[in-house]
């Protein structure tokens, strides 16, 4: 893909048709509301049919691909989406299978740190997962510039990977991210041959973004302009959901609001 903004093909408004396509979605702040605590995040009939409904019309081309684990996606999706990647891809599903990587071996002692900052900083909430652990600052956004600095210390003295994400500092094993997930759904059926989108909001979903443009698709940012990888981008997520609905009654994911060239990072 060139440089600059006379020859970007994916600048041009498309239209994809549900045969040719397979669709990734982020969930918080690109399917569900940005919450103060994760567990803020509950099952939702509308969105889970809609979401059952685009599975069927897709033949299963479509994966929720998340920052939380499965478990957690279960919860919420209600088994509307089979397949999931979860703990940005550290966890994969897909035709029952329940692909995992190995926690890291500090990650206890990750643990153990976040909790003795949290118990300091009131209002910031450690959060579990099988193989990670974030710090979330929502409720403490004065605690931001003091957990950057923890979290490159921690980062540093433990080799796990930090993530930034909004208002959060995940600490996880390195070498997976949401672009290796999308990557390993599209070799596989019956992803594999079509054209791949993914719509995501947060810092951690331009992984997903560059992959798609790899794999000859487009990144959809959800949210207020920034530097991005995507191409298109939707206002938030009542936008996203307008735009399946509207895929779901033309049976064809149209693409429409190209990103400004100004914000292209590729
Ligand atoms: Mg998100």
């Amino acid at each position: 893909m060139a440089v600059g903004h006379e020859t970007i093909y994916s600048e041009r408004p498309q239209r994809l048709i549900f045969e040719q396509t397979s669709l990734f979605l982020d969930l918080d702040g690109t399917l569900a509301p940005l919450t103060q605590r994760p567990e803020g995040v509950g099952p939702d009939a509308a969105r889970n049919g809609r979401l059952r409904r685009l599975a069927e019309r897709l033949d299963g081309r479509l994966a929720v691909v998340s920052g939380r684990g499965i478990d957690d996606l279960d919860r919420i999706l209600e088994g509307s989406v089979e397949a999931l990647a979860g703990i940005h891809g550290l966890q994969r599903r897909h035709g029952g299978k329940v692909a995992l990587a190995a926690a890291h071996d500090n990650l206890d002692a990750v643990v153990r740190a976040l909790h003795a900052f949290s118990e300091r900083m009131p209002g910031t909430q450690v959060e579990l997962k099988p193989l990670s652990a974030a710090l979330h600052y929502r409720g403490a956004p004065q605690a931001e510039a003091e957990a950057r600095l923890f979290g490159d210390a921690l980062s540093a003295r433990t080799g796990l990977k930090q993530q930034h994400g909004s208002m959060v500092i995940e600490f996880l094993t390195p070498g997976s991210d949401k672009g290796e997930a999308i990557h390993a759904f599209m070799l596989e059926p019956p992803f594999a041959g079509t054209i791949p989108v993914f719509a995501g909001d947060d810092l951690t979903d331009e992984d997903g973004f560059r992959a798609v443009t790899r794999l000859g698709g487009f990144g959809i940012l959800v949210g207020p302009p920034r530097p991005t990888c995507a191409a298109f981008r939707l206002d938030g997520e009542a936008a996203v959901h307008a735009w399946l609905d509207q895929a779901l009654s033309l049976n064809v994911f149209v693409l429409e609001a190209p990103v400004e060239p100004s914000y292209r990072r590729i």
